[in-house]
């Protein structure tokens, strides 16, 4: 087989997307769909798409500069060890940090708590041009919160539907988002924490709460299910991405990206001066 044939045989827009049916009971963690290929495949053509992604954040950045609106949103949801700090460092590593805004959501602080919870996520939103990163979300708000009943039933019950309409607003206002749920397998969570513990340069991303955690894997799984079930409308729905193998996942995620900058039909802006004129300004200069 040509290396031309190991690729995407399938985008993952139409293979990774959450539809109606979905079910996380029949996830296959560990597959690679819509790719031919393995691991050397997919790291060749990984850094591939980073210098298109590249060009087209660039071109993303150039109309904010000039006045444009437009924004993109990566939100990262998984479980602890699914990869989300992977993708942040070998996907959106790939471009200008300069055009990349990124933040992580932990525990609300008190004067978070003390606000809506689509407070803190508003204020952390991606300014125009820029591709914002949000490492967990305001899908937390419906994930922990739900596991661990921190609220009400009544009370996050109704989140689904606020999100979606709080989402369609940011859509309207030019904020293309993309969601990716990074499904890891519990038992190569398991390998990842194991591995954590081994390995002294890997302690620091170690917490012992990550074990108890575990302990409540299918009331996320459910919890999960209920994400993908309420709030995957066609204009922001939820990528379910397979995590088992890291550098498939890399890949699809900057897939997901390239592919939703292209379809914004990207153009450098036109120069707001007189080209001619000041080429021969500089002309001048070199006599
Ligand atoms: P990570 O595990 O992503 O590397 P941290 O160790 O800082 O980062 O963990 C962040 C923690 O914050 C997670 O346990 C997550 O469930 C929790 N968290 C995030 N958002 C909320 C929220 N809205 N309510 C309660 N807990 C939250």
């Amino acid at each position: 087989m040509g290396k031309q044939d190991k690729a995407w045989h399938q985008s993952p827009h139409e293979t990774l997307r959450v539809r109606d049916g979905f079910s996380i009971t029949d996830f296959d963690f560990a597959g690679t769909p819509g790719f031919t290929g393995d691991k050397k495949d997919g790291k060749h053509l990984l850094k591939a798409r980073g210098t298109h992604l590249s060009d087209l954040q660039e071109q993303l950045f150039a109309e904010g500069r000039a006045d444009g609106t437009r924004s993109v949103l990566l939100v990262l949801q998984g479980m602890d060890t699914a990869g989300k700090g992977g993708i942040v460092r070998h996907v959106l590593g790939m471009v200008d940090p300069q055009g990349v805004q990124h933040h992580s959501f932990g525990v609300p602080t008190q004067k978070e708590r003390s606000h809506h919870y689509l407070w803190r996520i508003e204020k952390a939103l991606p300014s125009a041009g820029k591709i914002g990163v949000f490492d967990r979300s305001h899908y937390e708000d419906v994930l922990v919160v739900r596991v661990h009943e921190l609220v009400p039933p009544d009370v996050w019950g109704k989140r689904y539907d606020e999100i979606n309409a709080w989402e369609q607003r940011r859509i309207d206002e030019g904020t293309r988002i993309i969601k990716c749920a990074l499904m890891v397998s519990p038992q190569e969570q398991l390998e990842r924490l194991s591995q954590r513990l081994d390995r002294p340069d890997k302690h620091w991303k170690f917490n012992p709460g990550d074990i108890d955690e575990r302990g409540y894997w299918d009331a996320y799984m459910e919890a999960y299910q209920a994400v993908f079930d309420r709030c995957s409308p066609d204009a922001a729905p939820w990528y379910a991405i397979p995590a088992d193998r890291k550098w498939f996942a890399r890949m699809a995620v900057t897939e997901l990206l390239a592919a939703t900058l292209e379809a914004m039909n990207l153009e450098w802006p036109a120069a707001d001066f007189d080209v001619d004129a000041q080429k021969a300004r500089v002309s001048a200069l070199r006599k």
